[in-house]
C-alpha cells in the first residue's frame, strides 16, 4: 500500500476492517464459494454490529456519520476478503441513501436506524427481464387499491439478496401511461419476510445460476398483486423515482469502484506470494522479468483505480455533483479488475485454473463489475454526456 491512504482515522478504519476480514472472511471465503453457499447470517450480524451498514448515515438516524472515503475503505477491505461480503453493504447503502436524500421524516425514522443496525436488510429491485440499461422503460406496475395502498404486478430480475431482505427497494410504474417514460416511475419500499420461499403466489422468486459472486444469490421475482403500504412511497410523491435513483447512483458507483479495487488487490497479493514461492528453471518465477512486470503493472493499475475512487469520494463529500467522477472511477476500476485478475491468474499457471487456489474466484467475481451498477458502455455514455455538455 502506498501513502496518502487518508488521515489517521481512515487508516485506523482500514486496519480494523482488515483485521476483521483476516479473522472472519478469508478463512471461509474459498470454501463457501466452492460449495456455492451464501454468506453465513452470523457473519452478516457481525458486520451489522460493527456498523458497516450505516457508515455514512448521520448519527441521529443510527449511523456512524463517516465520509465517503471511509465507506470506500471499508468496502475495499471487505471485498479483498470476498466480493460477496463487500457487496452485502451495497444494498443497505443504496436503500439508505435513497431514503436519506428523498424520504419523508417519518420514513427516515422508520427505516434508517433499523437499516444501520442490520435489523432490516434490503435489496434493490430495479432491473426487469426486458429492461436493464434503459431504466426509464421499466414496466412493473404499482396501482393503488380501494384502501389507498399499492398492489404490485410484474417482474423484476437480478435482485441480489432478495431472499434475505426485509425490504425490497422497487422501481415501479405508478402512472400507467408508458409514454411518460421516467416521469411515471416511483420507488416503493416493499416490506417482506426474509426466506428462500418468498410468499407465493403474490411474490415468487427463483435464484439465477451464475459464474461468480456466489456468496449472494440473485433472483428473478414475480409480483402478482403483492401489497405495499402507501406510506412506503419514497418521498410521498409519485413520479420522482427515476430522479431519486439517478442521484443515488453516485454512491453506488463509487462503492462498486471500491469493490473492484479490493478484489483486484486480493488477486495481486495472492499472485505476489505465489511468484515468490514457485520454482521453475531453478529460480522463483518472481525472478523472471515478464512475471515481475505483470506484478508491477497490476500494482500500478490498482493504485490508479484506488486514487480515482478516492478522488470521486472527496468530490462527493464536498456536496457537489459527482456523477462524472463516480462514473470514471467505476468504469476504470471495473475494467482494471478484469485485466488484473486475469493476469494474476496467469501467474499461477495451471493452478490458477484450479479451485484449489482463489485466483479463479477473483477472476470470476471481477467479471461482473463491467455489468452491474451501470454497464461500462452506459458509464462511457454518462461520462461523454458530461464532457460534451449534454443536458441532464
Ligand atoms: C451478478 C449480478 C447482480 C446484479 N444485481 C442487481 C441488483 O441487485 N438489482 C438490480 O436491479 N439489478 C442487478 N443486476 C442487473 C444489472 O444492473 C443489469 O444486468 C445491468 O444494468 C444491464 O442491464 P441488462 O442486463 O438488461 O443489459 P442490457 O441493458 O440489455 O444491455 C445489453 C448490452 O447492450 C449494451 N447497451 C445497452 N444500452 C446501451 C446504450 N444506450 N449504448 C451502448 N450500449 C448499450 C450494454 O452495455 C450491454 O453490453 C445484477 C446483474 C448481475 C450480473
Amino acid at each position: 500500500m502506498l501513502s496518502h491512504d487518508g488521515d489517521d482515522e481512515h487508516q485506523q478504519i482500514r486496519a480494523s476492517v482488515r483485521e476483521f476480514v483476516e479473522r472472519e472472511v478469508v478463512p471461509i471465503a474459498s470454501e463457501l464459494d466452492n460449495a456455492e453457499e451464501e454468506i453465513p447470517l452470523s457473519l452478516i450480524a457481525k458486520m451489522a454490529e460493527l456498523g458497516y451498514f450505516g457508515l455514512i448515515f448521520p448519527a441521529e438516524y443510527g449511523g456512524m456519520g463517516l465520509d465517503t472515503i471511509a465507506m470506500a475503505i471499508v468496502t475495499e477491505e471487505l471485498s479483498r476478503g470476498w466480493l460477496s461480503v463487500g457487496s452485502v453493504m451495497t444494498r443497505m447503502l443504496i436503500t439508505g441513501s435513497l431514503i436519506l436524500a428523498n424520504g419523508t421524516e417519518a420514513q427516515k425514522k422508520k427505516f434508517l436506524p433499523k437499516i444501520a443496525s442490520g435489523e432490516l436488510l434490503t435489496a434493490a429491485a430495479f432491473t426487469e427481464p426486458d429492461v436493464g440499461s434503459d431504466t426509464a422503460a421499466m414496466k412493473l406496475r404499482a396501482e393503488r387499491g380501494p384502501d389507498g395502498n399499492y398492489r404490485l404486478n410484474g417482474e423484476k430480475t437480478w435482485c441480489t439478496f432478495a431472499n434475505r431482505a426485509h425490504v425490497l427497494t422497487v422501481l415501479a410504474r405508478t402512472n400507467p401511461d408508458a409514454s411518460l417514460r421516467h416521469k411515471g416511475l416511483s420507488i416503493l419500499l416493499v416490506e417482506k419476510t426474509p426466506g428462500d420461499r418468498f410468499s407465493p403466489p403474490e411474490l415468487s422468486g427463483s435464484a439465477i445460476p451464475t459464474i461468480g459472486y456466489k456468496g449472494m444469490k440473485s433472483y428473478s421475482l414475480g409480483f402478482d398483486g403483492y401489497p405495499c403500504a402507501a406510506e412506503n412511497l419514497l418521498g410521498g410523491v409519485e413520479g420522482k423515482g427515476f430522479y431519486q435513483l439517478m442521484a443515488t447512483y453516485e454512491y453506488a458507483r463509487i462503492q462498486t469502484a471500491a469493490r473492484a479495487v479490493g478484489t483486484a488487490q486480493a488477486s495481486y497479493e495472492a499472485a505476489l506470494k505465489y511468484a515468490k514461492e514457485r520454482i521453475q528453471f531453478g529460480k522463483t518465477i518472481a525472478e523472471f522479468q515478464v512475471i515481475r512486470h505483470k506484478l508491477a503493472h497490476a500494482a500500478t493499475e490498482i493504485e490508479a483505480a484506488r486514487r480515482l475512487t478516492y478522488y470521486a469520494c472527496a468530490r462527493k463529500d464536498t456536496g457537489v455533483r459527482a456523477d462524472l467522477e463516480a462514473g470514471m472511477a467505476k468504469v476504470f476500476a471495473a475494467e482494471m479488475a478484469e485485466r488484473v485478475t486475469s493476469e494474476m491468474l496467469q501467474v499461477f499457471g495451471g493452478y490458477g485454473y484450479s479451485r484449489e487456489y482463489p485466483a479463479q474466484r477473483f477472476w470470476r467475481d471481477a467479471r461482473v463489475f463491467r455489468i452491474f451498477e451501470g454497464t461500462s458502455e452506459i458509464q462511457y455514455e454518462v461520462i461523454a454526456g458530461r464532457l460534451l455538455g449534454d443536458k441532464g
